[in-house]
């Protein structure tokens, strides 16, 4: 079906991006629960038509860890995005909260499985794989979203930030730098993989802000410094899973398919771990420890 903007009703806002706001909706023809994305661009109505067609492939998409997609449509110059709606929030939010290893595993395996799917089957890279785009529902289920589905959306968004937090890869960073688009495969991917099982843990950006005077210093750790490494209460497996997926140079990085294989995920493949419990008791966690945003850098 169609979906456009009459037949929403709209409730809270549940987040801001740097390209606009996600809100709470109920898609009144069918009583469906909906989010819905506002990406605001300058752009002719022809180039907003091929993001629309491009958007399309995502009717495609079903996997039971990708966020579901319900249509687009837009008006003046925004693009809205309609998706499945995640009572969990997003896997920043939750960060931090006393993961268990088994959890920290399941929903790291979630997201293998998540990114696999995009390569295969919609052969297409995430681009944007950082806590913020992994989202949870009370159920446990664990999906990924804003991936880099049209190639129109992308140019327009012109991820010319890659200032503060930047969960992109070494070998990114140095090719945006010299002004290359290309400069990159899926293993970038697995670099930010890394770093956001990193922040699931502990809580917080992987290269403190607290540390780092400047962006330009933050960037400079990223590209020569050594990566980070989880916390020592984790386990060696678990610790030898993101190092992997830390690898500077990007060609020595596993593939999804080494990654699912390797022994910390394969210790949950068929083990029924209590995520659901876990976004329960982050939720009721956060109602007295409210998450709090790191500074910006200059
Ligand atoms: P960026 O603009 O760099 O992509 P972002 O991912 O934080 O950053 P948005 O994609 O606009 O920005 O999302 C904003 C917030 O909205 C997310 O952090 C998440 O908490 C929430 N959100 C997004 N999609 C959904 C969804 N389908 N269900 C529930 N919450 C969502
Ligand atoms: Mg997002």
């Amino acid at each position: 079906f169609k979906v456009k903007m009459d037949d929403f009703e709209l409730f809270e806002e549940l987040g801001k991006g740097n390209y606009g706001t996600v809100q709470k909706v109920v898609h009144k023809p069918t009583g469906v629960t909906m989010a819905l994305k506002e990406i605001r661009l300058e752009l002719d109505d022809s180039k907003l038509k091929t993001i629309i067609t491009e958007l399309d492939i995502l009717h495609r998409a079903t996997s039971p860890y990708i966020i579901d997609f319900y249509g687009a449509f837009f008006i003046e110059s925004c693009v809205y995005y309609c998706m499945e709606f995640m009572d969990g929030g997003s896997l920043d939010y939750l960060a931090g909260t006393d993961i268990p290893e088994d959890v920290l595993a399941k929903v790291t395996r979630c997201m293998v499985e998540g990114l696999k799917f995009l390569k295969d089957e919609l052969k297409i890279m995430h681009r944007d794989v950082k806590p913020t785009n992994v989202l949870l529902n009370m159920k446990g289920y664990v999906k990924l979203c804003d991936f880099g589905v049209s190639g129109q959306l992308d140019r327009s968004l012109a991820k010319t930030n890659i200032g503060c937090q930047s969960y992109m890869a070494p070998e990114r960073i140095k090719g945006e730098s010299q002004g290359a688009t290309t400069s990159y495969t899926a293993s970038s991917d697995v670099w930010s993989l890394g770093l956001s099982i990193i922040e699931a843990a502990i809580g917080h950006y992987p290269y403190p802000p607290e540390t780092y005077s400047n962006v330009f210093a933050q960037l400079t750790a990223i590209v020569h410094g050594d990566p980070p490494t989880l916390p020592d209460q984790y386990s060696d497996l678990a610790k030898d899973f993101v190092g992997q997926c830390l690898r500077k140079q990007a060609h020595t990085r596993p593939n999804y398919k080494q990654l699912l294989a390797h022994p910390w995920l394969e210790s949950v493949k068929d083990k029924d771990v209590d995520v659901a419990g876990w976004v329960a008791r982050a939720h009721e966690y956060r109602k007295t420890h409210p998450k709090i945003q790191a500074p910006a850098l200059a």
